[in-house]
C-alpha cells in the first residue's frame, strides 16, 4: 500500500513535491506510527526555500512535529501496544554511548539525526519511529494539539531549563513566530510579566501573544524593559532568526540579567559584545529538548494549562502542503498543521 508523502528531493530551492511512498519497514526496536497530525515547522519551510544550514539526506519526507497511533511493533518493543496514542520526539538516530546521551542529554549528541532531514519524517501516513522516542498522549488531548508538543518542548527548554525564570520576572521575548509565542506563553506560566516584540509586519502575530496575556510591542522595547525600576528586563529570550537582535537584547537586559538565544541566524555580528561584560550578563544558548521535558509538557497540555489552539491557523491534507507552507511563510498564520491524505 502506497501513501502520499511531502518529499524534499534535492538541495535546490523549491525541491518539494508529493510522492507516493511504500509503508516503511521497521526494526526490532521500532514501532510503525500511523500519523494523525503533523505540524509544519519553520525548518520545513527553510528546507523548501533552501536557506537551511544543516545537512539533509535527500530525498527525505519532511515533518518532525507529529503524533498518532501505534500500528505495528518491533519484536523487542515492550511497554506499548497496537492502537496506543503517542507523540514522538525528534531525535530519530542517536549514539546511545555518546557521553551526552549517557547523561540524558542526547539532544546534544553531535551525531544526532532528526526526522524530516536525517531520516524520513511524518508528512505522510506511516513513519518508522524508535520506541525510545515515544510518549503517551492522554485521550483528552486531541492530536491537532498534541502534534505541537515538540515546539512547546523547545520553549520549555529555553524558558524553564535554560532561563530559570522566577514569578514576577520581567521578560522580553523577541520574535513572534511559533517558538517566540510559545516561549512567551511558557514565561507567563512561570509567573513572569511578558512583552512579545516584533516588527510592523508582525502585528497579527503579536495579537496572538495577547491571548496568552503578553504585551505586544512593535520595534523598541526599551521603555517597557525599564518601566519597573529603570534598570531593564530580568531576561530576554531571543527567538528571532537574525543575529542583530542580540544588540537589542544587550540593551534591554538589566545588570546581572540573562539572555537566552533560541532563534538562529547565520549572519556574522557587526557590533561589540562589551555590554555583556559591563552588565555582568549571562548569555545562554538553548537547543531542542529531552525526555523529562516531553513528559512535563504533555502534562501541561493535557491538563489545559498550556493551550496551543490560538497558534493553529488551519489543518490541511498533506497533498495541500503548498498552501499550508505558503500561509505560514507569508505570516498569514502562525502554525499550519497537516494530516495524511
Ligand atoms: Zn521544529
Amino acid at each position: 500500500m502506497k501513501s502520499a508523502a511531502v518529499v524534499n528531493f534535492a538541495p535546490a530551492k523549491g525541491s518539494v513535491e508529493i510522492r507516493e511512498i511504500e509503508k516503511p519497514e521497521i526494526g526490532e526496536d521500532d514501532v510503525l506510527l500511523e500519523v494523525a497530525n503533523v505540524g509544519v515547522c519553520g525548518s520545513d519551510l527553510h528546507q523548501w526555500t533552501a536557506d537551511h544550514s544543516w545537512p539533509v539526506n535527500y530525498p527525505v519526507v519532511l515533518g518532525h512535529e507529529f503524533g498518532g497511533h501505534i500500528a505495528a511493533l518491533g519484536k523487542r518493543v515492550v511497554g506499548w501496544k497496537e492502537g496506543d496514542r503517542v507523540v514522538s520526539e525528534t531525535a530519530a538516530v542517536i549514539d546511545q554511548n555518546n557521553p551526552m546521551s549517557r547523561k540524558g542529554l542526547y539532544n546534544l549528541d553531535p551525531t544526532r539525526k532528526g526526522f524530516g532531514y536525517g531520516v524520513n519524517g511524518a508528512m505522510t501516513r506511516f513513519v518508522r519511529v524508535p520506541a525510545r522516542c515515544l510518549h503517551a498522549v492522554p485521550t483528552q488531548l486531541g492530536f491537532e494539539q498534541a502534534c505541537l508538543t515538540e515546539p512547546c518542548c523547545v520553549a520549555f527548554n529555553a524558558v524553564v531549563e535554560n532561563s530559570r525564570l522566577k514569578p514576577g520576572d520581567r521578560v522580553i521575548v523577541i520574535g513572534p513566530g511559533t517558538i517566540g509565542i510559545l516561549c512567551a506563553a511558557m514565561a507567563r506560566l512561570c509567573g513572569a510579566d511578558v512583552a512579545l516584540v516584533g516588527l510592523e509586519a508582525d502585528r497579527q502575530r503579536l495579537d496572538v501573544g495577547k491571548i496568552y496575556g503578553c504585551e505586544g510591542i512593535v520595534g523598541d522595547a526599551a521603555a517597557w524593559a525599564k518601566q519597573r525600576d529603570g534598570l531593564g528586563a530580568d531576561c530576554i529570550i531571543d527567538a528571532a532568526g537574525a543575529s542583530v537582535t542580540l544588540k537589542n537584547a544587550m540593551q534591554w537586559v538589566r545588570p546581572n540579567g540573562h539572555i537566552t538565544k533560541v532563534g538562529w541566524g547565520p549572519q556574522p555580528l557587526g557590533f561589540s559584545l562589551d555590554p555583556i561584560v559591563q552588565k555582568n550578563v549571562t548569555l545562554q544558548g538553548s537547543f531542542s529538548h529531552n525526555w523529562p521535558i516531553w513528559e512535563r509538557v504533555i502534562a501541561l497540555m493535557a491538563g489545559g494549562r498550556l493551550d496551543v489552539k490560538p497558534i493553529i491557523g488551519g489543518v490541511w491534507p498533506v497533498t495541500e502542503w503548498h498552501e499550508a507552507f505558503e500561509k505560514m511563510h507569508s505570516g498569514a498564520v502562525v502554525k499550519s498543521v497537516l494530516k495524511p491524505a
